[in-house]
């Protein structure tokens, strides 16, 4: 490491709106990053169908890396030989690595005081993650913000499961914490207490003592519905301190991204817009297209008229579903450009709402649109 005095993590907030919402900017040691954020996912070092190049130029400033894949394939010492993830992956910005905590949960882990103990998805190997080696694997693959390990329950669970997972989530943050040793890195803590909203404020509270650089609201879209949802991001929320960053785990749908941004977070990641464009689905302001639908076979008009992507300044919606009917993978990389291009627009649409107070105008809007899926 470059022996460069790391600045300080520091959020801070340029405008706030009523109900919460905040307008704001991350420096860190890499610079500076607006929020609210929206993070494309980069699973295994790159974000699948589409360059860094690519996804820099829609004006991303923050991806996203998982830890879980990176140790497994290539290796965390393999990532590490190439200085970093920036180095890795050809991305020159700023990089959030997840601990693996949500990926070792989807795939049945079994928990214990000491760590977590999972299968590997390539080779079906055992492998065990305590919280200090979650911090160790992220500092060797060096992202400018890491995660700590947590236990996420899908929903819904039983009272009793929420609150097993909840007291291990609080001690292996506690551990996280004391292991943490790079100082150009931030670590973010994460709060869980599934639906429950009592444990919700109790884990805000618990997490926010440990003085982490950043918070995140983890175990959410994991099953429950958005009312629920919105209630246990308020009930977090509550008891984080305005003056650090705000990370809603998973959450990339546009209505509940906006709802959560009204309410004061600052930071999403989700892999759904790369995930459902792969699919055949267009994200626009006027809702979801099934591209693959018959009603566009000659259809000569952009996916979204007044979109900068690249797909919309010369491909036809006809193209687009021809490529995607033959399995042609330039209808993947066309419809995962437009996608994350729509959600870099939505995220600035957002930022300008929160400023000149229409932040409320845009959700209702974007609800009315998504809700009753036109298509
Ligand atoms: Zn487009």
């Amino acid at each position: 490491m470059a022996a460069v005095a790391a600045r300080k993590f520091e959020f801070e907030i340029l405008a706030t709106a009523a109900g919460g919402a905040r307008r704001g900017r991350v420096h860190t040691s890499r610079g500076s990053y607006e929020t609210p954020v929206f993070m494309p996912v980069g699973t295994r070092g790159t974000i699948k169908a589409a360059l860094v190049g690519q996804v820099a130029e829609i004006g991303f400033e923050v991806i996203l890396g998982n830890t879980y894949h990176l140790m497994l394939r290539p290796g965390a010492g393999v990532v590490a030989s190439f200085g970093s993830l920036h180095g890795f992956t050809g991305w020159k910005r700023h990089m959030l690595t997840d601990s693996g905590g949500f990926q070792v949960m989807s795939l049945g882990a079994e928990y214990s005081e000491q760590g977590a103990r999972f299968r590997s998805i390539y080779d079906g190997s055992v492998h065990t993650v305590t919280p200090e080696e979650a911090v160790a694997l992220q500092e060797l693959i060096g992202a400018d913000i890491q995660m700590v390990l947590d236990v996420c329950t899908m929903l819904p669970a039983s009272r009793d499961k929420v609150e097993r997972a909840l007291e291990l989530t609080h001690q292996w943050a506690k551990r996280a914490r004391a292991a943490k040793s790079r100082q150009d890195q931030a670590q973010f803590g994460i709060v869980q207490g599934g639906g429950e909203l009592d444990l919700r404020a109790e884990s805000a509270k618990f997490i926010s003592d440990l003085d982490f650089e950043g918070h995140a609201i983890g175990g959410l879209a994991v099953g429950e519905s958005r009312d629920e949802m919105l209630a246990a991001i308020d009930s977090s929320v509550e008891y984080l301190p305005d003056a650090k960053v705000r990370y809603l785990m998973g959450v990339g749908d546009p209505v509940g991204m906006l709802e959560a941004i009204a309410r004061g977070v600052d930071m999403f990641d989700c892999v759904a817009p790369s995930r459902i464009a792969r699919h055949g689905q267009a994200m626009t302001f006027g809702g979801k297209l099934h591209m693959k639908n018959l009603r566009y076979q000659r259809d000569d008009r952009p996916i979204e008229e007044g979109c900068p992507c690249p797909a919309c300044a010369g491909y036809p919606r006809g193209l687009v579903r021809h490529l995607l009917n033959v399995g042609e993978p330039t209808a993947g990389t066309l419809l995962t450009l437009h996608n994350l291009t729509f959600m870099h627009r939505l995220i600035e649409r957002a930022r300008a709402g929160i400023v000149d107070g229409s932040l409320g105008a845009l959700v209702a809007e974007v609800r009315g649109a998504w809700d009753v899926r036109p298509d």
